[in-house]
């Protein structure tokens, strides 16, 4: 019998429900996945603990990754059989996604599970590890390559963060890791920081600091970017994909009229299938480089519930993989 985790919105307000039955809430898709891992991002924890609008229909399954073996298809490019990811792409918001047993999702936006990792591997890496792709190959198309200074890494001990830092080390940077965590501090080494810095290590009020970073993979927004901005290096690059710490910026101009800085929204969510094709091979052969199991947590899908409360706290670390099946 199918189970899934699902959320309803009645009269009383929107709640979460743990279902065996036939009645899984499935959006029309051509794909039919039995689904074996999916995660937990603070998209999905935002989405459990209702505590920000990110599902657009109910009722639904969350769950924004899923990793998986098709079981139908209707759909020429997808065999059944074939092992088959998905993170973003809109599932779990506007559609159901991972957190049920079985899912059905249009070919379009599946991507084949890497070579050399597998489907819990996949949710190590999941949205996280792809939108740590997409920003590193943002600093490389705007030519920081790695010399005298840092890559600048905030919410470090995050999903995001734990994986850009691994990419970019195994690149040959150097990483400064930022983190409210110091007593993480050599877990983060493990991961392929050269050092480790506290939150508050990231500030100054004038428009123009030190030049410190030669380039910011920014996971947390607020103060923290907004300082990282004033102190990146003439010709530096920033890509931002988060807002944990703030969505609101104070700057001047300055820093990039007068160092001609760069700074790159990233989304993981609406990029084209290509890009995301590409970021998963990118992920993947970071995590084949490097493996993190250090930073995985693997829970089962009747503790979502309780987890997502956990990542809300901010207490958790690196990436909790959820069992389906
Ligand atoms: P996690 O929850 O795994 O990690 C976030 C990290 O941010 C925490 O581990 C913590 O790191 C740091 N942090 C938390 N609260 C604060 C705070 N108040 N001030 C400063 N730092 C804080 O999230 P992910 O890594 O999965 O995602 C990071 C962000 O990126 C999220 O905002 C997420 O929504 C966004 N995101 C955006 C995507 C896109 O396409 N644009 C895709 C994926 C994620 P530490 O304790 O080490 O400082």
């Amino acid at each position: 019998m199918p189970h899934a985790f699902v959320m309803n919105r009645t009269d009383a307000g929107t709640h979460p429900t743990f279902t065996i039955s036939n009645e899984i809430p499935l959006h029309d898709g051509n794909v039919t996945i039995d689904v074996k891992y999916s995660a937990i991002n603070y998209k999905d924890a935002l989405a459990v603990t209702n505590s920000a609008p990110v599902l657009r229909t109910f009722p639904i399954v969350p769950g924004i990754d899923l990793a998986g073996i098709v079981s139908a298809s209707h759909d020429p490019r997808w065999h059944v059989g074939d092992q088959v990811v998905i993170a973003g792409r809109g599932i779990g918001e506007r559609r159901s996604g991972g957190y049920a047993s079985i899912s059905q999702q249009p070919g379009d936006i599946l991507t084949r599970l890497p070579e050399g990792i597998t489907l819990h591997d996949a949710m190590a890496i999941g949205t996280a590890g792809i939108t740590a792709a997409m920003s590193v190959n943002a600093l490389r198309q705007h030519n920081i390559t790695p010399g005298a200074l840092p890559v600048l890494v905030t919410g470090a001990t995050g999903g995001v963060g734990m994986h850009a830092i691994n990419m970019l080390s195994q690149m040959g940077f150097r990483v400064t890791a930022v983190t409210g965590r110091p007593h993480l501090t050599d877990m983060l080494i493990a991961c392929g920081a050269t050092e480790v810095i506290g939150r508050d290590a990231v500030a100054g009020p004038k428009p123009l600091e030190r030049e410190q970073w030669a380039a910011v993979i920014d996971t947390v927004g607020g103060s923290i970017l907004s300082a990282a901005v004033r102190s990146t290096a003439y010709g530096g690059c920033i890509a931002m994909c988060g807002n944990a710490a703030g969505a609101t910026l104070e700057l001047t101009v300055y820093p990039f009229i007068l160092r001609g800085i760069q700074l790159i929204g990233i989304d993981s969510v609406n990029a084209t299938q290509t890009i995301v094709d590409h970021a998963w091979h990118d992920a993947a052969a970071a995590w084949r480089g490097r493996r993190l199991d250090h930073m995985i947590t693997t829970i089962a899908l009747t503790d979502v519930a309780e987890h997502a409360h956990t990542l809300m706290r901010g207490t958790h670390q690196g990436r909790t993989v959820v069992t389906i099946n």
